[in-house]
């Protein structure tokens, strides 16, 4: 390796060693090339510019300490220029999905980020990884676990990292959550509840579509239900049982609608979790413990969550400064990309999630529990 990269390198690591270990370091280093100030941002190219992308993505990236909007990925060219220009992307960084690969050849993107129908994430991830780019890639990572495998395999084979857009393991309310539990602030935790429900529009949005959703509100909503069952208990299920709700079976012809799922941990720890697709903004996260309770409710909005812990000694608000989630996600990325750290919501934790909602879409098709 050449002394100038070698010197940028250890100065972008702190001299601790992970040059050698860290090949997504070298790759992107390599990419900015040796003479890049260390203060530089790593730049993001969105793939889809829809509701989340418009949203919240590329506001939330003119908040972003250590990355930026820097490519633009659309079918549709008049909105990709239209946001070149709000944003300040030069013409030459937007692509269409035709002329995506060509993103490897562009030094000004270091990450993709993947925010397109949950059954194009595996093949964009895929595209991403071999044009030699890092993926930051939206929930649900995929629509099977062999996708997520070979979403894994590619990233790895590229040397660049994959992370899944959890925004919420990075809100300090849900690390609350994680924290009092892990602590046994309230004693043992015994029992966990979590919903998350949202009431569908357009009944021709892809969403309801299982070729480009692969599910229903499961893994929009309860996805979320899931991964705070699991990082609240902070171990994995061993069984889950399921069932499915409908009640109207014209809008929710190929998805379901409801569903109901209960997890079952190896500490005994039992969690009841559900989402929705027709109620109204149902969102609660709820843990009762030994001397205690501890929940979020709204757990999971993009603002205004709020907390609070109760027992015998009363019930008191949480109290946390509100943060932007996506700025705070994508900054640990770039964080974990310039620093040679791994991240904290790595493909494989994707995958788990995946694996399991499969399972608890079997315990619904056979009314039985399904071990995990
Ligand atoms: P959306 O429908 O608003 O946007 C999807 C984008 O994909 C659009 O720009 C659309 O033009 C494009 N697209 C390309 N090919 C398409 C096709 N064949 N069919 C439909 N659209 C196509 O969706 P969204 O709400 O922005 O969701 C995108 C992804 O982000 C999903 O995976 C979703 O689960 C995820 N999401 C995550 C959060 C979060 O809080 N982390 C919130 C919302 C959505």
């Amino acid at each position: 390796m050449p002394e100038t990269r070698r010197r940028f390198l250890e100065k972008m690591t702190g001299g601790l060693g992970v040059v050698a270990s860290a090949p997504w370091l070298l790759g992107s280093a390599r990419r900015a090339g040796a003479a890049e100030p260390p203060g530089r941002k790593l730049g993001v190219a969105l793939v889809g510019l829809g509701t989340l992308a418009g949203g919240e993505l590329a506001p939330a990236l003119q908040q972003t300490r250590l990355c930026r909007l820097t490519g633009l990925v659309s079918g549709h060219p008049e909105k990709a220029r239209q946001w070149a220009q709000q944003y300040g992307v030069p013409e030459k960084n937007i692509y269409s999905y035709e002329t995506f690969d060509r993103i490897g050849d562009n030094r000004d993107i270091d990450i993709v980020y993947v925010v397109l129908p949950n059954s194009m994430h595996a093949e964009y991830t895929i595209r991403a990884a071999k044009a030699g780019k890092h993926v930051l890639c939206e929930k649900p990572m995929a629509v099977s676990v062999s996708e997520c495998d070979e979403m894994i395999s590619a990233c790895r084979a590229a040397g660049r990292q994959l992370a899944i857009g959890y925004r919420l393991q990075f809100e300090p309310y849900n690390r609350e959550m994680m924290r009092l539990a892990r602590e046994k602030v309230f004693g043992g935790l015994k029992i966990i509840e979590t919903s998350v429900g949202f009431r569908t529009g357009d009944p021709n949005q892809w969403r309801l579509k299982m070729a480009l959703a692969g599910g229903g509100s499961l893994v929009d909503l309860g996805i979320y239900a899931l991964q705070a069952a699991r990082y609240i208990a902070g171990e994995e299920p061993i069984s889950v049982t399921a069932q499915t709700g409908l009640t109207d079976a014209v809008k929710f012809r190929e998805v379901e609608e409801s569903i109901v799922f209960d997890l079952k941990f190896a500490s005994g720890v039992v969690a009841s979790c559900s989402s929705s697709y027709a109620t109204v903004l149902a969102n609660r996260f709820w843990a009762g413990a030994e001397r205690g309770w501890f929940e979020l409710a709204p757990g999971q909005y993009y603002q205004g969550i709020r907390g609070r812990t109760g027992g015998p000694q009363g019930v008191k608000e949480m109290q946390f400064a509100a943060i932007n989630q996506f700025a705070a996600e994508m900054d640990d990325f770039a964080d974990c990309i310039l620093n040679g750290k791994p991240t904290r919501v790595p493909g494989e934790e994707g995958r788990q999630d995946v694996r399991i909602m499969t399972a608890i879409y079997e315990a619904a098709a056979n009314g039985r529990a399904v071990a995990l």
